[in-house]
């Protein structure tokens, strides 16, 4: 459901409001502020507020009296050290709120990540819209043979018209006992006044997972770097991807030196275990190394020839 008339006007009217402040601001991010930035088909995320810029977490690494900024490029590089040797407690100077709407299978993941704040819309106290996620046709892939938690080829022709019909009808169909149940009408006044209707906490276990619904979520930039690292990898499923990588871009409008630092330390780096260092030491001194003669598995094996693009 397209935002309403007077949700659009609210948002401008945030957007249009400003404030003098004492405490530092980031210009790219302010422009962002409250807008919203269109997700799946009809989720999104809209910055609502944050706290700290690059500065606060260099300010915060040197416990200094003012910003604790010295030239751009020794901040970059005091961030980037503390990247690289993980210590994360300055980047849990900063805080980001998120507005997020996402379908309900997404959130069950998401919420697993405890280290934020949360509040969800209440389908105890309202009604959840009309909306539901249908991946595009693209998206609509088969079970992947070779991972157990993935997909594989993406389904073709009848059959995923069949699974795109199927979806459609039953999140539709859950959806049209659901207000029959609550017995509602747009006032919130009984639609048939012979039936009582069922309580919005019990009618509201009958919709599908992929009915979208919202919430504040707010968290330090260290575990928002945690929960990126982790959801826009490309292990995680595409759906809270898409999220984590919307995510990504607002880091590199608010704090470009810990987002390069990310970069390079988290996103594009890559872990070797023991084993695997033993092995990179012996094929730099001209070995012919083998999975077999390396000691590590198969998988682990395999792994390490993925991090070395072999
Ligand atoms: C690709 C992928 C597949 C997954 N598959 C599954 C699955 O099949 N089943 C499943 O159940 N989950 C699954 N998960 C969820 C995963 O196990 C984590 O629960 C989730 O990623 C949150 O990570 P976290 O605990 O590190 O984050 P947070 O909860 O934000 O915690 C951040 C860090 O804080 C510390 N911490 C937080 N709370 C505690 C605590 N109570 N005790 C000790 N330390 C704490 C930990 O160091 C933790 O790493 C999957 C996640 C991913 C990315």
């Amino acid at each position: 459901m397209p935002l309403t008339e007077s949700q659009l006007a609210d948002i401008e009217a945030q957007r249009d409001a400003s404030a003098a402040t004492r405490r530092p601001t980031v210009p790219a991010l302010e422009e962002k502020l409250f807008a919203v930035i269109p997700l799946l088909d009809h989720g999104f995320i809209r910055v609502i507020d944050y706290m700290g810029d690059d500065g606060a977490v260099v300010q915060a690494a040197r416990v200094s009296y003012g910003r604790g900024t010295r030239r751009v490029s020794e901040d970059a590089g005091l961030i980037r050290y503390l990247m690289r040797h993980h210590h994360s407690t300055p980047f849990e100077m900063c805080e980001l709120k998120l507005h997020v709407k996402l379908p309900i299978f997404v959130a069950r993941q998401w919420i697993r990540h405890r280290t934020a704040n949360v509040n969800e819309y209440s389908a105890r106290y309202s009604v959840l819209d009309r909306e539901f996620y249908i991946p595009e046709p693209a998206h609509l892939a088969a079970q992947s043979a070779v991972n157990r938690q993935g997909r594989g080829a993406v389904l073709e022709g009848d059959e995923a018209a069949d699974v795109l019909a199927l979806l459609r009808d039953d999140a539709a169909r859950c959806y049209d006992h659901y207000a029959h149940m609550l017995n509602e009408d747009a006032e919130g006044e009984p639609a048939d006044p012979d039936r009582a209707g069922l309580a919005r906490e019990l009618a509201r276990m009958n919709l599908t997972l992929n009915t979208y619904t919202q919430w504040y979520w707010k968290t330090d930039l260290h575990n928002l770097l945690h929960f990126c690292a982790l959801r826009a990898d490309a292990h995680a499923q595409y759906e809270i991807r898409v999220y984590a990588e919307a995510i990504i871009d607002i880091l590199r409008a608010w704090v470009p030196a810990t987002y390069e630092a990310f970069q390079d330390y988290r996103l594009n780096a890559a872990n070797f275990s023991g084993a695997m260092v033993a092995a990179l030491k012996r094929m730099l001194a001209g070995e012919n190394v083998t999975q077999e003669t390396s000691g590590m598995s198969k998988r682990e094996w395999t792994e390490m020839m993925t991090a070395l693009g072999k």
